[in-house]
């Protein structure tokens, strides 16, 4: 049992990451990926639970990109695993990446203190110190200030990107982070293609030129994708020679995504490996 795709409060899941591989364990699982969205803060103190919980870590991480298309710029979730984090490039890029997503933050909660009772030090009370802020963090402040019930409920309302108050941020192009994770000798895996909720999802085209970059693999199996996108997206895999994964996406109590919910397979976990610079770190 490897799930592949989990989130701690080094950014938006509410877990430290040693309580991501406690749930891990408690879920029967055995191996799990610590995929937090453009940083790699949480690698040690997962690290560091590895003996005593008896779960493998595979180091990851999820970068925001922005895949240039002829519809416009359309946001894309890029897994990265086994990367070396030092690389000049790819720690350049994550660097930018969150730090502008601290100006957005900032932005955003400027907008929203116009209509409601929000102020930057609820949202700051609400994200753990260095962690990657994101609009998981405003609505915590949102639900903790009474504006909102939920999580789920401020970003149906003023967090979607079609509210007055949303505010992108910068993202590398999605090509170019594919190529910055191989070089860094990462393996480069979509999330969640076709999580046509959160926003547009890039087409077939899109995912063939990717391919041509060095993209690695689709995670196919995820709770954002309905039966027909899990057969056309493993087709697709076929096609293009990608590896398929499934994984949770687990936020701890930020999402209704449990941890485990979907897996992958133990021989796709080990052509990662065989291509990732760095080991999976077993008990
Ligand atoms: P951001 O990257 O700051 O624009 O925020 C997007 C993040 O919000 C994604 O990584 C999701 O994990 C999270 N998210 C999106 N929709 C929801 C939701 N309905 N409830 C909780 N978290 C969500
Ligand atoms: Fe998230
Ligand atoms: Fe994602
Ligand atoms: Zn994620």
């Amino acid at each position: 049992m490897i799930d592949l795709h989990t989130h701690s409060r080094e950014s938006d899941g509410t877990d430290t990451p040693r309580q991501v591989l406690e749930a891990a364990a408690a879920a029967g699982l055995t191996a799990v990926a610590l995929t937090d969205h453009d940083t790699t803060a949480g690698w040690a103190d997962a690290a560091a639970a590895v003996a005593r919980t008896g779960v493998a870590l595979v180091r990851g991480v999820e970068i925001s990109t922005r895949a240039a298309t002829p519809a416009g710029g359309i946001s894309v979730h890029l897994l990265a695993y086994l990367h070396d984090p030092e690389h000049p490039a790819l720690l350049d890029e994550l660097g930018r990446t969150r730090g502008d997503r601290m100006d957005r933050a900032r932005r955003m909660t400027a907008l929203l203190a116009q209509d409601f009772p929000l102020t930057w030090d609820d949202v700051v009370a609400q994200t753990h110190d260095g962690a990657t802020v994101g609009r998981p963090h405003l609505a915590d402040a949102l639900v903790a200030a009474g504006v909102v019930a939920s999580r789920d409920e401020a970003f149906a309302t003023m967090l979607h990107p079609g509210a007055p108050y949303y505010v992108p941020h910068y993202a590398p192009d999605t090509a170019d982070a594919v190529r910055a994770v191989l070089a860094a000798g990462g393996v480069p895996v979509m999330a969640h293609p076709r999580a046509g909720a959160r926003g547009r999802v890039v087409t077939e085209a899109t995912i063939e030129e990717l391919a041509a970059a060095g993209l690695a693999g689709l995670e196919v199996d995820h709770r954002d994708h309905g039966d027909a996108d899990r057969d056309r997206l493993r087709e697709l895999a076929a096609e293009l020679d990608l590896l398929v994964t499934g994984s949770s996406d687990y936020h701890g109590t930020g999402k209704l995504n449990r941890i485990g919910e979907h897996t992958t397979d133990a021989d796709v976990l080990a052509e990662i490996e065989r291509r990732g610079r760095l080991e999976v770190l077993r008990p």
